[in-house]
């Protein structure tokens, strides 16, 4: 991988992108001569890591012209020539998230990367897949259970399990629970589910969203001055966004529940990445969903969109609960994005 030091005098895409200061491209220059490569090929290895089938650059259709979902406009990611405008580091995280298609967890847990901001995760439950998750579109969820039922064949969804109140993993619920054939879903979701969900993204959404752009860089067409990543992926997909009030709300702590044949665990994790969050230890697989409370990136700590500020002693008390309560026995960890 090379890095392309031009000193700040590359050429002008247009009058209204600047180019990098020559302090920045020597920032970069500098972070790139500090890159630990060993450490990059590890997280190259783990990203691709049980890769049952590769999705390449997901383009997820609606009913307009727009796709709800694009990745193809991200190819310029793949070349080993970093340019000067765009953080090393930066730019590696937008190519790891770049990895999608269909993932083996365990023998019985599975994800869809790449089809939305967030994953999906299927659990093989006695009748149908136990889903984790439902992206931020109706439109996005559908392609994701299509391209699952593609490898395994036709499996109905027999239970859905959302880790917490954002809209980027309960969007696109409607397009899980219709898509099944099964039509008697529970839906599981952890303490003060529809309040949070309300007062974020309704109550407060305007401001939010508006903010968003700006934080996201929605507008920005992706490229080397422009969007090359969000950290934990790409963006919200631009379909549409449902939600469902008939739902089962988590209220202890910590209880265990038999959903379609599979026992779970639940912990709640209040008041760390979101108001209502909770993790799921699957003791069946020695398998961790951590929600979104441990993600291979920076923490979120204070977003500037002005989703409310996240409590680092609860959060860090959250993680401690989940290792004292599966740190032995766990033999692995999936997050949701
Ligand atoms: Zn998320």
């Amino acid at each position: 991988m090379n890095y392309n030091y031009e000193g700040g005098h590359g050429k002008i895409v247009n009058s209204m992108r600047k180019n990098a200061s020559h302090e920045t491209s020597l920032m970069n220059q500098e972070t790139y001569d500090g890159i630990n490569w060993s450490k990059v090929e590890a997280e190259n290895n783990l990203a691709k890591a049980g890769m049952l089938v590769d999705a390449g650059l997901p383009y997820i259709k609606g009913d307009t012209l727009i796709p709800v979902w694009n990745l193809k406009g991200y190819e310029f990611l793949f070349s080993n020539y970093i340019p000067y405008t765009v953080n090393p580091k930066f730019w590696m995280q937008g190519n790891l998230n770049l990895n999608t298609g269909l993932f083996k967890v365990t023998d019985n847990i599975y994800q869809v990367r790449g089809f939305d901001f967030a994953n999906m995760t299927f659990i093989k439950g006695n009748t149908g897949w136990i889903v984790i998750d439902c992206l931020s579109s109706k439109e996005t969820a559908e392609a994701a259970i299509k391209f699952v039922n593609d490898y395994f064949g036709i499996i109905p969804v027999s239970a859905v399990v959302i880790t917490h109140s954002h809209e980027d993993h309960y969007g696109g619920i409607l397009g899980v629970l219709e898509h099944s054939t099964n039509k008697n879903i529970s839906v599981y979701v952890p303490k003060n589910f529809i309040n949070a969900a309300l007062e974020e993204n309704v109550n407060a959404g305007v401001a939010m969203a508006r903010r968003g752009i700006y934080m996201y860089g929605v507008e920005l067409p992706p490229d080397e001055k422009g969007k090359i990543d969000n950290g934990i992926g790409k963006g919200t997909s631009v379909g549409t966004v449902t939600f469902s009030q008939d739902v089962i709300e988590i209220n202890e702590q910590y209880v265990k529940k038999v959903v379609d044949g599979v026992e779970l665990e639940f912990l709640l994790a209040l008041d760390t990445e979101a108001p209502a969050e909770m993790f799921i230890y699957i003791p069946s697989e020695h398998s961790l969903c951590i929600a979104e409370d441990c993600n291979a990136t920076v923490h979120n700590l204070y977003t500037l969109r002005g989703a409310k500020v996240r409590d680092a002693v609860a959060w860090a008390n959250s993680i401690q609960n989940a290792i004292n309560q599966w740190g032995k026995t766990l033999t692995s960890v999936f997050g949701v994005h």
